[in-house]
C-alpha cells in the first residue's frame, strides 16, 4: 500500500474509534496526520465520524488550502494547521468532546495536578485553554500559550486537542485523557483526590526515565 493509502486508513480507523468510543457525537471532532509529501489528510466538514471513509478524507496544503476535489475541511482545520507550524515533532491531531473530559472542561478544571501516575509520565499536566468561539481562529489562539510543552489541552466548554508522533499516539492521548478525568470524578465522588507529592513525582519520573 502507498504511504498515502496506509495513513488514510489509519486515520479513518482513528475517527471510527472516536465515534464507538463515545468521543464525539454527531458530526462533532475531527482528525488529520502529516502526508511524506507535507499536506494534510483531514476529515471532512459534516461528516459523522463513525461513518467516515477514505475516499470522504480531504488533503490540504499546509497553508489551509484545499487540494482534494468533493468535500470541505473540517472547520476546526485551523486549530491542526497551528500545532502543525508550532510543533515539527507532531505527525496527527485528534479533537473530540469525550463527556467527562469536557465536563472538566465546561467547569473550566484543568487536569494539572500530579494524581496518576501513568498520566503524569505519560501525558504530563493537560492544562485548560481559555474559552475560545469554535471553528474561528480564536481557537488556534487560545491554545498558543500551551503547544509547545502540553500534548494535550482541554478547551474550556468545547472538549479536548490531543497531539502526537503518529495517528495511535494522538488517539490514545485522547483516551488517557478522557479516562484521567473520569477517575478523577469518581476520585472527588469519594472525598477528593489526594495529590503526589513533589518526592513522589521526582521518584516517578527518575524510575521511568531510566
Ligand atoms: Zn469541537
Amino acid at each position: 500500500m502507498s504511504p498515502h493509502a496506509d495513513l488514510a486508513r489509519l486515520l479513518v480507523s482513528v475517527s471510527h474509534r472516536l465515534y464507538e468510543r463515545g468521543f464525539v457525537t454527531a458530526n462533532d471532532g475531527n482528525v488529520s496526520a502529516l502526508l511524506p509529501n507535507g499536506n494534510i489528510l483531514a476529515t471532512p466538514t459534516s461528516m459523522n465520524k463513525g461513518s467516515v471513509g477514505e475516499s470522504d478524507l480531504v488533503e490540504l496544503a499546509p497553508d489551509g488550502a484545499l487540494i482534494s476535489s468533493g468535500r470541505g475541511a473540517s472547520s476546526e482545520i485551523g486549530m491542526h494547521l497551528f500545532i502543525y507550524r508550532e510543533r515539527a515533532d507532531v505527525q496527527a491531531v485528534v479533537h473530540a468532546h469525550p463527556t467527562y473530559a469536557t465536563g472538566f472542561a465546561a467547569a473550566r478544571i484543568g487536569l494539572t495536578e500530579p494524581v496518576f501516575p501513568e498520566v503524569v509520565v505519560g501525558l504530563g499536566r493537560i492544562p485548560l485553554a481559555s474559552y475560545a468561539t469554535p471553528s474561528t481562529h480564536e481557537v488556534a489562539e487560545s491554545i498558543a500559550p500551551f503547544v509547545k510543552e502540553a500534548n494535550a489541552i482541554m478547551l474550556a466548554n468545547h472538549g479536548v486537542v490531543t497531539y502526537g508522533k503518529s495517528l495511535d499516539d494522538a488517539y490514545y492521548k485522547m483516551e488517557k485523557v478522557e479516562h484521567a478525568a473520569h477517575m478523577l470524578f469518581v476520585a472527588r465522588m469519594l472525598g477528593g483526590e489526594r495529590v503526589l507529592s513533589g518526592g513522589e513525582v521526582g521518584k516517578l519520573l527518575s524510575t521511568f526515565k531510566k
